[in-house]
């Protein structure tokens, strides 16, 4: 039988690339987002991929919602933890709306997505965590400290989690892209998108579907002697 994969923030962008990979891939596939209803309904109109609307940053909200998630499709055996948000600001006008709203969903929303999962896959002795952090999380960004720093933490999370899962058949890791040609770097102007393609030594934006690739190969089989790794997706502009 096919496993079941959850993606969050699965419906639009690199999300929406995920979770229509590893449907080809050949797994079950639920895809989570937050309120953008519109978006969601038409993914699911075009992928037939069912949609689960919750926010990751509320603990609650995610095992109520994983619990239909696994009614409908089986257990979760694949968490792709790709929702993310920006709320951008020089830190000395940053609010602590700004600060609070970044780790609730970017980092507090891993743990309150992996969690409810991780005994399920513990006891089944199979299980894939692979958590979509940021090229900012590695190198920090002006600008962007509630980000970077949520990022980064995503990152020791999965490092240690690894060491936990690593007995049980859990792989966990962390996938970091660089600037990736989605809705949100696409409507930056023309000149700004220049001056970042500009910085990245392959000359252009990344892909969503580059991401999805090393999605579907931490997801498999073939990956199961990687854990607690992470991989950079960037075009060669930070060098980790
Ligand atoms: P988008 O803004 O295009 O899509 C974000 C998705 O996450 C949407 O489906 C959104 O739902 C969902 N989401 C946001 N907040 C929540 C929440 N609280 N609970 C559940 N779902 C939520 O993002 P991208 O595709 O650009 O980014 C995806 C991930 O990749 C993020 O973690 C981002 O930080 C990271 N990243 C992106 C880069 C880029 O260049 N784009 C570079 C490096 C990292 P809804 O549609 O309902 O709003």
């Amino acid at each position: 039988m096919s496993r079941t994969a959850l993606v969050t923030g699965g419906t639009r962008g690199i999300g929406a690339a995920i979770s229509i990979g590893l449907k080809n891939a050949g797994y079950k596939v639920a895809a989570n987002y937050a309120g953008n209803d519109e978006a969601a309904q038409k993914f699911k109109a075009e992928t037939g991929i069912p949609v689960y609307k919750w926010s990751v940053a509320d603990y609650d909200a995610c095992a109520e919602g994983i619990k239909k998630v696994e009614a409908d499709l089986g257990p979760v055996d694949i968490l792709v933890n790709n929702a993310g948000i920006t709320r951008d600001g020089m830190f000395h006008k940053m609010t602590r709306e700004q600060w609070n709203e970044v780790i609730g969903t970017n980092l507090n929303g891993v743990f309150n997505m992996t969690h409810p999962v991780w005994s399920g896959m513990r006891e089944r002795k199979f299980g894939r965590v692979i958590t979509i952090s940021s090229i900012n999380g590695q190198k920090g960004q002006m600008g962007q400290a509630n980000y970077s720093a949520a990022k980064a933490g995503d990152i020791g999370f999965s490092k240690a989690l690894a060491q936990e899962g690593a007995r049980a058949g859990i792989t966990v890791n962390v996938i970091c892209p660089g600037y990736i040609a989605t809705d949100m770097v696409m409507a930056v102007p023309e000149k700004v998108r220049e001056s970042i393609i500009a910085q990245i030594p392959v000359g252009r934006l990344g892909e969503a579907d580059e991401i999805a690739r090393c999605v579907a190969f931490l997801a498999s089989d073939d990956a199961g002697f990687i854990t607690g790794s992470t991989i950079s997706a960037n075009g060669g502009q930070y060098l980790a």
